[in-house]
This record gives C-alpha cells, structure tokens and sequence, in this order.
C-alpha cells in the first residue's frame, strides 16, 4: 500500500498553467507526470499505476484473442530500414554509432517483426499468426504538443500479423476491430468510440481504419454520415467534391472532433516481399507470398484522452480498473492510524488495492485528503475519525453514491 505520511510525490496546491489541454494540468497537478521536454514526460508513481492498469487491459485482450506477446529492440540497425527502403524519413530518429554505423530508435516495427517471423514461419501450419510488444517508441516530432496526446516518446502496443492470402487477412482484420473495441469498451470509452476510414501515411500504401474517440479537444475531425453511420477521417473528404459516404455514397454528413487511440492497417507484401518471407504449402511447394497487417494502440496517448475524457472539475474520476488504487482510507486523530491500518490490510487481502492518507498535522486536514483523492480519481474513499467511530464504524462514499458509514 501507499502510505502518504512517507510519499514524497505530493501534489501540487493549484494546477500549473500549461498551453495545453486542462487535463494535462490536471495530470501535472496530481503530480502524476512531468515534463522532461516537449514530447517526453516521466511517469510517477501514480501516474504509471495508471499506465500500467491500461496497459494490462489491453495486454489481456491481445492474449484473449490469442496473439503472441514479445518483446523486440528499441535500437535497430540501418540495414534493417534499408531493405524496405525507408531509412530516409525524417519524422523518425536516426543515432550516430561507433565508425560509420548508425542505428534507429524505432518509431515502430514492420522491419524487427518481419526479419524474425522471416525464421520462424516455415509451413502453411505456422500461418495465420499475430505476435505484438508494448514498449516505448520515438518519433522525431516537429511540434510535440498536447501533453501526452503526442508525444515524441511514448508508450505502443503493435501487434503484426501474418496471413497466407488476401482473404484470411480479411476475415483477421474484421476481428481485430472487435478486441479493439472490447479493449475500449473496458476502458469506459465504448459509447464515445468511433472506428473511422483513413489514410494509412508513411506505414501503409492502402487505406487503413482508425479508432477515434469523440473529444472535444480531438486533433482529427470524423465526418460520420447520417444515413449509415459510417465514419471516415477528413484526409479522405475531396476538398472539391465534398463528402460522400464510403460505405452508402449518401452526402448527409455530420462532423466531430475527435482523438485517436487506435490504427489498424493493410500491409499487404510491402514488408514480406522486400525480406523474403516463404513457406511450403500442403504440396510441399514454396509460396513466396505472405499478407501482413500491422495493429497498433497508443498506450501513453490513450491514458492522455482518458486523462481529458474522465476529466471532472477537480480531479479524473478514471474508471475503478484504471484508477491509481481501489480505495483511499483518509484517517483523522492519530490516535485513529492502528484501525485504519487493520482496515487497509483487510481490504488488501481481498485483492484491493490501498492508498493509506496517514498525514497528520495543521496542513493534512480533511479538505487537502479529500482533495488528493478525487485528484487522483479513487473510486471509494473511506474516512476514519473519532466521528465516524462514534456513529460505530468508518464512512464509505463509493463514487456517484451517498456516504455511509459500516460498522467495524
Ligand atoms: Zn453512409
């Protein structure tokens, strides 16, 4: 448990006035995160408590869906970018080495993931087959801004997948879309959650999709037909012709900003066909043709739109399997810290998790704990004190309910 009386992360009276978006405030506020520079930031121990819960959501999805968790090198050599020709892009980080070598620190995967796969997929049996890492990835951002929305480094999970032909690569694809989706609903962000056309850039030559969630502070703008629902980033909208809908070619368009937290992309044998990739089929002939997809979600970035989604007026009331910790126990009298302990233990051998408010003196009072934890978004605060224990117990206030007071 965090016990604050011994926690030197303290958060902050006001929130620090930052160009960016209030959460980011918020975050910075609760000293969750701080800056190192633009693009970059530290996660503290509250802050990747909050990391971490998302990330293990989305970790569990993956391996639910039953894809294959790994973990490849940030540092990747230029020969690597060489093969698929894309060592020269300026957006991603290029770092001198001993004699004429130079290395990337990898803004994302295709070329680690296909040079491995390129070993291990021999036969038709070891196809389809999806692998994904969740680890830090650069990008050389011109303008990094929005706090953690886009950072020039930050926390990815991509996942890559590997398919004998178009058709199966298809049907993958389409179940993708449910686990991301699954994944977002589990975060809370499920009715605000739009999955949008787009273009798929520097990653992919084809069109790819886009999870987008509806934010008024978004950096995309979604234009969602009001006929079939369909929704596609404007990249897509011909300035000229205007929108018409991809999906029922109706002209009847609504549009909203929004945020992304997801791509999934069509890969095809952009990468496959450069390193080579080939198996025997069931007649024992080699087919040297492999379709791939690249998946990935913006771990860092998804906890900077839900920082901005769940933001209240004091605090983010992130959603309880997110949240730094289950309950907050504010205990007032010294002569109080003996049960509330015992009550913190108890809840922490049901599984619980405990942020223990056992600051005493003039400046703890409970105006400050009560502030810190709906700062810190927990979802069930607890107050001990001689009051409480006079009325026989402790009071509880579960978030959106009224106190009560349990007996001990
Ligand atoms: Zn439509």
């Amino acid at each position: 448990m965090i016990k604050l009386s011994n926690f030197p992360f303290s958060t902050l009276k006001t929130a620090p006035k930052v160009s960016e978006n209030r959460s980011t405030s918020l975050l910075l506020q609760g000293s969750y995160i701080r800056q190192v520079m633009a693009g970059a930031y530290e996660f503290l121990p509250i802050g990747y408590r909050v990391l971490k819960n998302i990330e293990n959501i989305v970790r569990e999805e993956m391996d639910r869906a039953g894809y294959h968790e790994m973990l490849m090198t940030i540092l990747t050599p230029r020969e690597l970018w060489e093969v698929a020709d894309r060592w020269e892009i300026p957006e991603y980080f290029k770092v001198p080495a001993w004699g004429n070598s130079e290395y990337r620190i990898s803004p994302t995967n295709e070329e680690n993931v296909t040079n491995i796969m390129n070993e291990f997929i021999q036969s038709y049996k070891d196809l389809p087959t999806c692998v994904y890492h969740i680890q830090k990835k650069f990008r050389n951002e011109k303008r990094a801004k929005s706090g953690l929305l886009r950072g020039r480094e930050f926390l990815m999970k991509d996942a890559y997948s590997f398919h004998r032909d178009i058709e199966d690569f298809d049907r993958f694809y389409e179940s993708v879309k449910d686990v991301y989706l699954r994944i977002f609903d589990r975060l809370g962000l499920g009715a605000d959650t739009y999955i949008a056309d787009a273009d798929g850039g520097a990653i992919s030559d084809k069109n790819s999709h886009e999870f987008q969630v509806k934010l008024e502070i978004g950096e995309d703008t979604i234009y969602k037909c009001k006929k079939c629902g369909a929704c596609q980033n404007d990249e897509l909208v011909d300035e000229e012709k205007g929108f018409e809908c991809i999906e029922c070619t109706s002209k009847d368009f609504e549009t909203f900003a929004a945020s992304e937290v997801g791509n999934i992309f069509h890969l095809g044998t952009k990468y496959t066909k450069p390193f080579g990739i080939s198996y025997l089929d069931e007649n024992n002939k080699m087919v040297n043709h492999v379709e791939m997809g690249c998946y990935g979600i913006g771990v860092s970035r998804l906890m900077g739109v839900m920082a901005e989604y769940f933001m209240r007026d004091k605090g983010i009331a992130w959603p309880e399997n997110v949240a730094p910790a289950d309950y907050y126990i504010i205990v007032l009298g010294e002569e109080n810290l003996e049960k509330a302990e015992e009550l913190a233990l108890d809840l922490e051998k049901t599984g619980k998790s405990v942020i223990l408010d056992d600051r005493m003196g003039k400046k703890f009072g409970f105006g400050q704990k009560a502030g810190d934890c709906e700062l810190w978004g927990i979802p069930n605060r607890i107050v001990i004190s001689k009051k409480t224990l006079e009325q026989g117990g402790y009071e509880i206030l579960r978030r959106g309910e009224k106190e009560l007071i349990v007996k001990i």
